[in-house]
């Protein structure tokens, strides 16, 4: 059964399958890419590299893992986004099967997995170097007070951690920083790191990342080494933990981390951490946990206006050799609305690309450019306003959107809401499944099938859709 060569990049497969293998391998690689642009590098090695996708059978991605742990976390992080980004590929994808794969491939995964920690050099291309911060992740350079831009939207929070960072005395306990994805959130924990490092060098700082703070737990309590583990984390005088709602719905890491936090801020050490949501939002987060985040400072990073991210690519520019007509910067920060991690990017290319052609950058040229990313931030409609939009148009509850009655009253409008869902947003079957009261991924196939057929039959009925994706997407 189990062919898998787990020392090659590119297995190949004996198995018959729906796909030939070398496609397969193809379309893995290309959605593995995606991810890897989107999670990052560390996340990647860690998490990606060691899936093996098998085949490809009746719409389902049969991939395995070399360890449960593993098959479970990519399960709850990763499955469903492989499963959007293969859709991409191949729209007859529904859902990402992961498997855990035999011994002999286990022992040479896991043997991968121990000398990527700490992360592969060169991920980071100039990170401290000093060993005495052994748990610490490694800190990007550029990441640093100086080189991040203050708005409206981020000058609480930026403000409360220059105050961490210059304090000589805890000033509030935890720092809670929250916002959305890309919104400089690692930027100011690393800006503190930086500068606690420089100006008081004795003091010991360690960053790290929820996901990498889990994993150390469950690497000591496999190798029996839970008590190194504490004590390493108990002598810290700063310790920031990035993206903590990745702990959420994980017990036993929450409880050591619960047990961290309370040991640290007993002892006056200060505690940053990051999340995406604030401490009461964090779903699958224990009471007392979420009472002991809440019981510092809460800074919300807001989504970024017109005239900050302005100032950011004006910043960016500064530092650059290439010059970018005004009306370029402008476009951009008109256009790429989403993250900064985004905005940065399109800078980034539109400068790769002027040095290439090697003359000024137009307007026409940016968008031809940029086409995919422009498109990606055209505005996006959740799942969330599709339920609300149509509910209120049948004149439903939204509660019938999630709820398991079946009178066509209801049924229909929610039908419809599933259609316009899969139509409107980049989220898969079961995703979608699972915002309808948690229904499976063929009730929606199904739904979308039933729209479709309605509105070849009904020239009132496709009228209505038609109005209420106008309404959506206007
Ligand atoms: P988050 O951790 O909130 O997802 P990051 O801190 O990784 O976001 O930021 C994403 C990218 O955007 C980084 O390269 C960061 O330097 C940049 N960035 C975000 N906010 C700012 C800002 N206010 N000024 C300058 N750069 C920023
Ligand atoms: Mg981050």
């Amino acid at each position: 059964m189990d062919s898998l060569n787990s020392g090659s990049e590119q297995t190949k497969e004996t198995e018959t399958s729906d796909t030939e293998p070398d496609v397969v391998n193809a379309q893995w690689k290309a959605v593995s890419e995606s991810l890897r642009e989107e999670i990052g590098e560390a996340a990647y090695q860690s998490w990606i590299k060691p899936i093996r996708v098998r085949n490809i059978d009746k719409g389902i991605v049969h991939a395995t893992v070399p360890t449960r742990f593993m098959r479970d976390w990519i399960v709850a992080h990763y499955a469903e986004r492989i499963a959007t980004l293969w859709q991409d590929e191949v729209p007859e994808v529904a859902s990402v099967d992961v498997a855990v794969r035999n011994d002999r491939a286990k022992k040479a995964a896991r043997e991968t997995i121990k000398r990527q920690t700490p992360p592969p050099a060169g991920t980071h291309p100039s990170t401290s170097p000093s060993s005495r911060e052994g748990v610490s992740a490694a800190l990007d350079s550029r990441f640093v007070f100086d080189n991040f831009v203050f708005g409206k939207p981020n000058e609480f929070a930026y403000a409360a951690a220059r105050r961490v960072a210059e304090a000589d005395r805890v000033p509030f306990n935890p720092l809670f920083l929250y916002g959305g994805v890309g919104l400089g959130k690692t930027h100011l924990m690393h800006a503190i790191a930086w500068q606690i490092r420089q100006t008081t060098p004795e003091r010991r700082v360690v960053y790290l990342s929820a996901e990498k703070f889990m994993y150390r737990f469950v690497q000591a309590i496999r190798e029996s080494t839970t008590m190194d583990f504490k004590d390493q984390f108990r002598s810290v005088d700063v310790l920031m933990i990035d993206d903590v709602q990745f702990i959420a719905g994980k017990e036993s890491t929450q409880e050591e981390f619960f047990h961290t936090f309370n040991a640290l801020v007993d002892q006056g050490r200060q505690m940053v951490i990051s999340a995406d949501k604030s401490p009461s939002d964090l779903v699958g987060m224990e009471e007392r946990l979420v009472s002991r985040l809440n019981c510092g400072l809460v800074a919300d990073i807001h989504a970024t206006t017109y005239e900050l991210r302005l100032g950011i690519l004006q910043s960016k520019v500064a530092n650059l050799k290439t010059d970018i007509p005004p009306k370029v910067m402008e476009f951009l920060a008109h256009k790429i609305t989403s993250n900064v991690r985004e905005l940065e990017g399109g800078l980034n290319r539109i400068v790769a690309h002027a040095q290439l052609i090697g003359r000024d950058i137009t307007i026409e040229a940016t968008q031809e450019v940029l086409h995919d990313l422009l498109r990606a931030n055209d505005r996006r409609v959740t799942i969330e306003e599709i339920q609300k939009q149509v509910a209120s148009h049948f004149n439903i509850r939204i509660s019938d959107m999630h709820s398991a009655r079946r009178a066509r009253s209801v049924a229909r409008p929610r039908q419809v809401a599933m259609y316009l869902s899969k139509q409107l947003t980049a989220r898969s079957l079961p995703e979608i499944g699972r915002k309808f009261g948690g229904r499976d991924h063929t009730t929606v196939m199904h739904a979308v099938k039933k729209v479709e057929e309605l509105k070849t039959s009904d020239p009132g009925f496709a009228e209505d859709i038609e109005l209420l994706r106008r309404m959506l997407e206007g």
